[in-house]
């Protein structure tokens, strides 16, 4: 029987392409997003590759629509065995006394509490049919300081937090929760704003040492070993892939 993944923000950058990936390890995937061109795109590329997938629409920061992303996938593939715990927003890059307190409101609520709210409903399912594996998207912002992200960086230092946590609650239990914290990647947001600002792309490459950005597809990798059963004694690991970038920075 094909295991099942619920993506969040599955209709773009990380999230689409580790669907792809999970897909191509037989993997059927319930793709929940914002963007119904998105998620339908991620639905027709899982089915291409031969697996079943369903595209949920929903806004992660509401706990209901969240609640509702859960029940439609247990109705639909009666089971979730892996959860890529991933959609989030970046800030307007203003420095923080600077922003607005709707922005704030926002990043918290799609990245820190849209995190809180998939656990709360999915671990919930999961350890009811004896365990999963869930993997929550940080950030480099999550495990060092940056100027111009405060909330960005204080939601992922949370994913952090909760991840450590929950493993403490509930690994006895059957769950692994491991965290990704990925560097500047290629996903199509960072691709057109690095289009845009050409000496924005130079100066990030410059304070990588493997001077490139990341791709989504070696993050989808990661996440895809992380999820599946290769990484059993995996758990409560916050994975940074950044081309060493946070390690120049301790
Ligand atoms: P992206 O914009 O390409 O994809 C994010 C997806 O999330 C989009 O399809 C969007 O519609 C969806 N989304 C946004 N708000 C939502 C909501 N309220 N409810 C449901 N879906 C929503 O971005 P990405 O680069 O793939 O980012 C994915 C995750 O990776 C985010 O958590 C981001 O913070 C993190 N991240 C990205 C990078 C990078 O450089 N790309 C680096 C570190 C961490």
């Amino acid at each position: 029987m094909s295991k099942v993944a619920v993506i969040t923000g599955g209709g773009s950058g990380l999230g689409q392409s580790c669907a792809i990936r999970l897909a191509e390890e037989g993997v059927n995937i319930a793709v929940v997003d914002v963007s119904d061109e998105g998620g339908n795109q991620t639905v027709e590329a899982v089915k291409e590759l031969g697996q079943d997938a369903i595209f949920i629409k929903a806004d992660v920061s509401k706990a209901e629509d969240v609640k509702r992303y859960v029940d439609e996938t247990i109705e639909y593939f009666g089971t979730i065995d892996y959860f890529f715990n991933n959609a989030g927003i970046s800030g307007s890059g203003a420095y923080f006394l600077e922003t607005d307190i709707k922005e704030i409101e926002q990043i918290v609520g799609i990245n820190l509490l849209g995190a809180l709210y998939g656990i709360r409903y999915v671990a919930e399912v999961m350890l009811k049919n004896g365990g999963g594996s869930i993997v929550n998207t940080a950030s480099s912002a999550g495990v060092i300081g940056q100027d111009t992200v405060v909330t960005y960086s204080a939601t992922k230092h949370g994913i952090v937090g909760l991840t450590k946590s929950l493993v403490a609650e509930y690994a006895k239990d059957g769950l692994r929760v491991n965290a990704i914290a990925p560097g500047p990647t290629e996903t199509p947001m960072v691709k057109s704003y690095f289009e845009a600002n050409p000496k924005m792309k130079a100066s990030a490459e410059s304070g990588i040492p493997q001077k490139r950005l990341g791709t989504p597809e070696e993050v989808a990798e990661l996440v895809t070993f992380l999820l599946t059963s290769k990484a059993e004694y995996i758990n409560g690991e916050v994975i940074r892939i950044d081309g060493g970038f946070t390690n120049t920075k301790f």
